[in-house]
């Protein structure tokens, strides 16, 4: 069994429940290393139980950890039906994951005399502080990324559309060992650059302006993330000094990542730099998140968020200044929290490079 459904099985005592339900794709992945799209752990005093169909006979048989039951119909009926045998009494759920026809599945199929309990993000918590394994996994996505970015800017020229150069890096991450982008890559040029979620568009990239790139590789099932920005020439004065302004808060956002220090005081730090160059309402997002099977985790680098930071959590610290009508700059790295600081995994240059 490993650590983490030790621990789970610990928080079952805790909360005097008979069992935990877990539904959500990368929690059942986190548990059993079973990454088809159809599994529902139960997680037990006994142990863990990983529930499938039977498209997934084989793979799961591979995959997983843990014991394996394949299932026709709905996996919560087959779970209930395991819960009824045990004449389990109090059940828990992932309340934040399960989506509401699964969870009257569950309810009908326990029947009146089991407790369905709400859970909030258990797995997730254990998920934030990574593993040697899962660390050494995140650190190959980051290289992959940053190679496939290396391998892509010859492609990138005034004329090229957002379209062809976020295909092009898609195509070289996977070229150098991802599975697939660990989201929709953003291409943003001149002034679409101060939409912070931009979707690439078909329109050719225009010369003496900034060129905003957002991307990240899943590998192994783990995800990195970066931002640059490149310069198409010459890019607008006011952008070159609010990409100072950026760098400067990314960095002593950076420097301020160590076990410790709460989310919110990262968070503080690149805010604090904005602010003193009338940034401040331009820094529409928080500082950065979390990292790993998925590519938003806990804990969130923003201003509310309470987390202490731990060694061995990886996050992204990606402040930005958005000026309508102008453009934008993010700069992101991926960060490994280290005992003694951090170490900022992601290789690749942030000098502000004209193309
Ligand atoms: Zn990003
Ligand atoms: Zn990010």
């Amino acid at each position: 069994m490993t650590g983490a459904a030790a621990k789970l099985i610990a928080r079952l005592g805790e909360a005097k429940l008979d069992a935990f339900f877990v539904s959500a794709p990368a929690n059942v992945r986190y548990l059993t290393g079973f990454t088809g799209s159809n599994g529902l752990v139960v997680v037990a005093r006994s142990g863990l139980t990983l529930f499938t169909d039977p498209r997934y006979t084989i793979q799961a048989g591979e995959q997983s950890s843990c014991p394996v039951r394949v299932a026709r119909g709905p996996l919560s009926r087959a779970a209930a039906k395991l819960a009824a045998r045990k004449r389990w009494r109090r059940v828990g759920f992932e309340s934040g994951r399960m989506i509401f026809s699964d969870y009257s599945t569950l309810r009908d199929s326990l029947g009146r005399a089991v407790t369905l309990s709400p859970l909030g993000p258990l797995v997730e918590e254990l998920r934030m502080v990574k593993s040697p394994d899962e660390i050494s996994r995140i650190r190959r996505s980051v290289l992959t990324n940053s190679l496939a970015l290396d391998a892509a800017l010859p492609v990138v020229r005034a004329g090229v559309t957002e379209r062809d150069i976020a295909a092009e890096l898609e195509y070289q991450q996977r070229r150098h060992g991802a599975e697939k982008a660990a989201f929709d890559t953003i291409v943003a040029a001149g002034p679409r650059s101060a939409l912070p979620h931009a979707e690439p568009g078909p329109q050719p990239i225009i010369a003496n302006h900034l060129l905003l790139i957002d991307m990240g590789a899943c590998q192994d099932g783990y995800s990195s993330d970066m931002t640059r920005v490149f310069a198409l020439g010459r890019a607008p004065a006011k952008l070159r000094t609010i990409y100072r302004a950026v760098l400067e808060a990314q960095q002593a956002a950076t420097a301020a990542v160590r076990p410790g220090v709460t989310a919110a005081y990262v968070d503080g730090q690149a805010r604090k730099v904005l602010k003193a160059h009338g940034l401040g309402p331009a820094f529409v997002h928080s500082t950065g998140h979390g990292l790993g099977l998925e590519i938003h985790e806990a804990p969130r680098i923003g201003a509310k968020d309470t987390t202490v930071l731990a060694a061995g959590m990886v996050i992204t610290i990606e402040p930005g200044a958005y000026i309508e009508g102008l453009g934008g700059v993010r700069i992101e790295d991926t960060v490994l929290v280290t005992p003694s600081g951090h170490e900022t995994l992601t290789p690749t240059s942030k000098e502000l490079i004209s193309l």
